[in-house]
């Protein structure tokens, strides 16, 4: 103590401003910055008050400021000394830069820089040459045609084509006919139980039930509290049957319902955002996700204004890598997502670690559990081993949970839930001078459907916890039973060891010349043709099934399928090669200019 005293009294004055405002500069950008600001003005001033009060002899902080600037144009040997001071200062910024660039790339993997990726932001410097875009336009136009084959022939085929309307109404019984038609084609391709996700509870009499529920509302809407008491009564009710499941004792836990898991997603980092703004200042929001996380983020940064930092995961468990996680939190960290499970790989991040340095640095933690949150709890409950990924670990914020999905409600549901009121507070749309009243909304929506909030409600009342306790049950063996099987399938493995109810597999690597068994798209591709719609992945290519009610007692079918085509590729590799994967369809696409690509896939599905 006595020789810090010591070192600090041979500073002068001047040194002590300077050195205070270096290290003020370096602090910033680390992650306690957050906790030391609150205190960093009342001690400032706190100094220079006892400064002034009990060391008379010492000057006031405007003399020291004049003297620097002064020194800086006339003192010649004072400025020498300033230049070296600044010398060091950049020094030092530079030392911590290099630092941090080699800790980030001994953190992140550089193998997943590809030619794909190089070859891409060359194609953002040329794309604006007129001759490029006379190629481009060629190749979109190529494109839009192969799209409009393989994705209209078959609604075209339902009829004329509609453009503009009938000048005279369709009967009834038109226009319930061709729908019935249609359908009954349709329903033939999941009710087979072939569907990765999608449909997941596809049994009859659950879904006339819902149809049941949906109609008898299906004018209402939530907006008007005071025309359906009733509704009012099935959001809350399903907001706080859902927080009961993962609520781990906290009582404050609240939420609502929302469009989907993106919508429950988009409120939950917009809540955060707000939440952040209004307590630490922080006006450039940082969010740290595993590159796992699901696309909604993405979405939501891009709609927020959010800055997102994407970690890598670890490459054997797929779930997020924590010193990579670590590194990512800075000053502005407002919110980190886990994933329970992750869509892709269906890894159940380890959120007891995430938590605790959100608790440590003072974040958020979203846990996106719209794939598990109405699987998970009752997996545990029937045996198996999951860890914990609710409220109860402290630092969890928020959660999303889809009620269309493993809630086995109709599609346009979900529900988004916060470890506090305030958080909630923060996901609100106010605005109270509007010329047409006070205006306020819960969620993004303005005007929504009570009949899909009544189906919901239904569901979850129909299905109980017996219910969802039996169909867990089921689909966890379904999985383990598929998961073994795939293991004993030669030239595929399984990515990892599913964590939950999502199986994925990828080609076998040979570990002296690196090289894979096969091209697993092929694979995809050959079981479409057998009718079962998997979902292609990529980075790494590998494929997965994420198991529902549909699968249960089809292990075997499924198993012998994928052994019959991983075979026939490996003996008939076919010649295309270096295909990419699109999100929820069935196959996979030709490589190329992405972005341009995916938009004219987007043309091709609104155009008539
Ligand atoms: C489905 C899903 C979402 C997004 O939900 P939508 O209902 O499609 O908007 C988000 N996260 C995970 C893990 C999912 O599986």
């Amino acid at each position: 103590m006595d020789a810090a005293m010591n070192i600090l009294k041979e500073l002068t004055e001047h040194e002590i401003v300077a050195y205070t405002l270096l290290s003020l500069v370096i602090t910033a950008r680390s992650p306690h910055y957050r906790l030391i600001k609150p205190i960093l003005l009342p001690s400032l001033v706190g100094g220079i008050v006892y400064r002034s009060v009990y060391m008379t002899d010492s000057k006031s902080l405007l003399t020291i400021v004049l003297e620097i600037a002064a020194a800086i144009t006339t003192d010649l040997t004072y400025s020498a000394k300033l230049v070296a001071f600044i010398h060091n200062a950049i020094g030092l910024v530079v030392l911590c830069t290099l630092f941090n660039w080699v800790n980030s790339v001994s953190i992140f993997d550089i193998t997943h820089i590809s030619v794909k990726g190089i070859s891409n932001w060359g194609y953002g410097y040329v794309k604006n040459f007129s001759i490029v875009q006379k190629e481009l336009e060629k190749e979109k136009n190529k494109m839009r045609e192969d799209f409009d084959q393989s994705l209209k022939a078959r609604s075209r085929a339902l009829g004329d084509v509609n453009t503009e309307l009938p000048q005279k109404g369709w009967k009834k019984t038109a226009i319930l006919n061709l729908m019935k038609n249609a359908c009954a084609e349709e329903d033939k391709i999941w009710e087979n139980g072939k569907v990765s996700g999608g449909v997941y509870f596809g049994q009859r009499k659950h879904i006339d039930m819902l149809n049941d529920a949906f109609s008898k509302y299906s004018i209402s809407n939530p907006l008007h509290a005071d025309i359906w008491p009733s509704v009012m009564k099935f959001e809350s009710e399903v907001v706080a049957m859902t927080a009961d499941l993962v609520s781990g004792g906290v009582d404050s836990v609240c939420g609502c319902v929302t469009s989907g898991g993106t919508e429950s997603i988009i409120l939950a980092m917009k809540a955060h955002r707000d939440y952040y703004r209004e307590l630490h200042g922080i006006t450039e929001p940082e969010m740290v996700t595993c590159i796992s996380a699901h696309a909604a983020v993405n979405k939501g940064c891009d709609m927020l204004g959010i800055k997102l930092i994407q970690v890598p995961m670890d490459p054997h468990t797929f779930r997020i890598d924590m010193t990579a996680f670590r590194a990512a939190i800075g000053p502005n960290t407002i919110l980190a997502y886990a994933s329970a499970p992750t869509f892709p790989q269906g890894a159940i991040d380890p959120v007891r670690d995430i938590g605790e340095l959100a608790v440590q640095y003072g974040f958020g933690v979203h846990v996106d559990c719209c794939l598990g949150g109405f699987v998970l709890p009752f997996a545990r409950k029937a045996g198996y081993d999951i860890p914990d990924f609710e409220f109860s670990v402290p630092g969890v914020t928020s959660m999303s949970l889809d009620t269309h999905k493993y809630g086995f409600a109709l599609k346009g549901t979900s529900v988004v839930l916060y470890r506090h009121h305030k958080l909630r507070h923060a996901q609100y749309f106010c605005y109270p001078n509007w010329s047409g009243g006070m205006y306020t909304t819960p969620t993004i929506a303005g005007s929504r459907s009570g009949g899909l909030i009544a189906q919901t409600w239904a569901s979850m009342m129909a299905m109980g916890r017996e219910g969802y306790e039996k169909h867990v049950a089921d689909i966890f063996s379904t999985t383990r039973v598929i998961a073994k099987g795939v293991t004993d399938i030669e030239g595929i493995e399984l990515s990892c060891e599913p964590d939950a109810m999502i199986v994925c597999f990828q080609p076998v690597t040979d570990a002296a010349t690196g090289k894979q068994s096969l091209n697993i798209y092929n694979v995809a591709d050959k079981m479409a043709k057998r009718g079962w719609s998997l979902n292609p992945l990529q980075n790494p290519a590998c494929v997965h099934l994420c198991c529902t009610v549909a699968h249960v007692g089809k292990e075997h079918v499924f198993l012998n399928d994928l052994q019959d085509c991983v075979a026939d590729v490996l003996l008939n590799p076919p010649k295309s090669g270096g295909n990419a994967a699109i999100y929820g369809a069935t196959s996979s696409m030709p490589a190329g200019p992405v972005e341009e690509m995916m938009k004219v896939y987007n043309d091709v599905v609104l155009g008539v």
